[in-house]
């Protein structure tokens, strides 16, 4: 009877022993998929790996050369906080925010993150409201507005403002071809695709973000895969408002080089 006592004391030392070790091994895993690396990690989606939050929006954080930069804020700033956070990733580290677009699917948790880092320059559509790059200045962030396609940081362009919504899409030029970041592809992701090989004359390795297909059908959206394909785009991560019909038929036809999204999904090149 007095060795009990002793047992559960040893139980219990060797459970808070492995505790930290075991915390340690998850952020590892997600932190340091692609140490030192070019990457892309998806912060705010309609889909979520386990442990994150998903939510109606769209937001990746991309790391490229020297720069970190937010593309989209997602719709709620709580929500992309909290997905940041448990990524390892410190908001006062991003430099540029990328808006796509004003609806409020992508604008909504750039406040959150202005009161936790004013020291970042915004690239927004001119087209938006004066009130809004008001507030955005008002925390003490630049704001630079685009209208035209243009190289906006070495090797990193944006394809201008393409119409109807009034939306930018995110080129990076790198050693295996272009990536392009969608937001929700309103002009249509075959459009901005020529736009972004027009732009730079190199062809699209990667595209990622929302292709915006819910209300399209089989043969549409198997058409824009042939297209994509024709362009010369290799991989395709569809997100956001892209649809699972859409996303089914992508991966059907796309194979090995089609990647699911997800908050807590990294792609790296
Ligand atoms: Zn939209
Ligand atoms: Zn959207």
């Amino acid at each position: 009877m007095k060795k009990l006592p002793l047992i559960i004391a040893a139980i219990l030392v060797l459970v808070l022993a492995f505790i930290p070790l075991f915390r340690q091994q998850n952020s590892v895993r997600q932190q340091e998929e692609y140490p030192g690396r070019d990457k892309i990690i998806i912060v705010y989606d309609n889909k979520a790996l386990s442990g994150f939050k998903s939510a109606w929006g769209f937001a990746a954080l991309v790391k490229f050369k020297n720069y970190t930069i937010l593309f989209d804020t997602g719709g709620d700033g709580r929500i992309l906080l909290n997905n940041m956070k448990k990524l390892g990733i410190d908001p006062k580290s991003i430099q540029y925010i990328f808006l796509s677009h004003i609806h409020g699917d992508h604008t909504g948790g750039l406040w959150a993150i202005l009161r936790e880092n004013p020291n970042v320059t915004v690239f927004l559509p001119s087209i938006f409201p004066d009130s809004f790059k008001e507030k955005v200045r008002s925390f003490g962030a630049k704001v630079v507005e685009i209208n035209d396609p243009k190289e906006i940081l070495k090797d990193v362009y944006t394809t201008g403002v393409m119409f109807p919504v009034g939306e930018q899409a995110l080129i990076l030029k790198t050693s295996k071809g272009l990536i392009v970041v969608t937001g929700c592809s309103h002009p249509g992701i075959v459009k901005i695709v020529e736009r972004a090989e027009n732009i730079t004359g190199e062809n699209v390795y990667l595209v990622v973000g929302g292709f915006h297909l819910f209300g399209a059908s089989e043969r549409e959206i198997r058409a824009i895969a042939t297209s994509l394909k024709k362009l010369g785009v290799q991989k395709v991560m569809p997100c956001h408002c892209t649809g699972s019909r859409a996303e089914r038929i992508f991966a059907e036809e796309f194979g090995e080089d089609y990647v699911e999204c997800g908050v807590g999904k990294v792609i790296s090149w």
